[in-house]
């Protein structure tokens, strides 16, 4: 990524400072093959898990926004228009996400000042493989009432 940057036809752009949104829309413009969700990744891998950014999948996309009550544009351009609902929605009530970290206690070290973008987004991925995605076969149909998720009496 610091190659593709550093002979990017943007002069401007550098990896360690220039803001994430700017960095998201040079790389998916750039890079041939790469969308904003790969852009949105190579940022948080390269900045750090705490950087703010919350990379959105197509799940996200078409499972979670729903759910929400989320219009987004179709196309891919929808990756980004979520991310930013999100991130903005986390900073803006960045105290009450971290004392809701603590208060379920929630084993992630949110660094002070950051805000919790990686504990709103793994609760958010994690809630859309329990409850969004296609259970697998296997799966109990009466969860989360069973006990034993997989391999139980419940199966007709
Ligand atoms: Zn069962």
């Amino acid at each position: 990524m610091a190659s593709f940057i550093n002979h990017s036809a943007i002069s401007d752009i550098t990896l360690a400072t220039t803001p994430p949104d700017d960095l998201i829309a040079s790389l998916a413009a750039g890079v041939g093959g790469a969308g904003y969700k790969t852009a949105q990744c190579a940022v948080l891998y390269a900045r750090g898990y705490h950087c703010g950014v919350i990379p959105v999948d197509a799940g996200m996309v078409t499972k979670l926004a729903p759910l929400f009550g989320i219009n987004l544009t179709p196309g891919p351009v929808a990756h980004e228009q979520m991310r930013r609902l999100l991130q903005h929605g986390v900073t803006a009530r960045a105290v009450a996400y971290r004392d809701l970290a603590s208060h379920l206690r929630y084993e992630i070290t949110i660094p002070a000042g950051a805000a919790p973008t990686r504990f709103a987004h793994l609760v958010l991925i994690y809630f859309k493989r329990l409850y969004l995605n296609r259970p697998r076969p296997e799966l109990c149909p009466h969860r989360p009432a069973c006990p034993v998720l997989v391999g139980c009496g419940c199966q007709p």
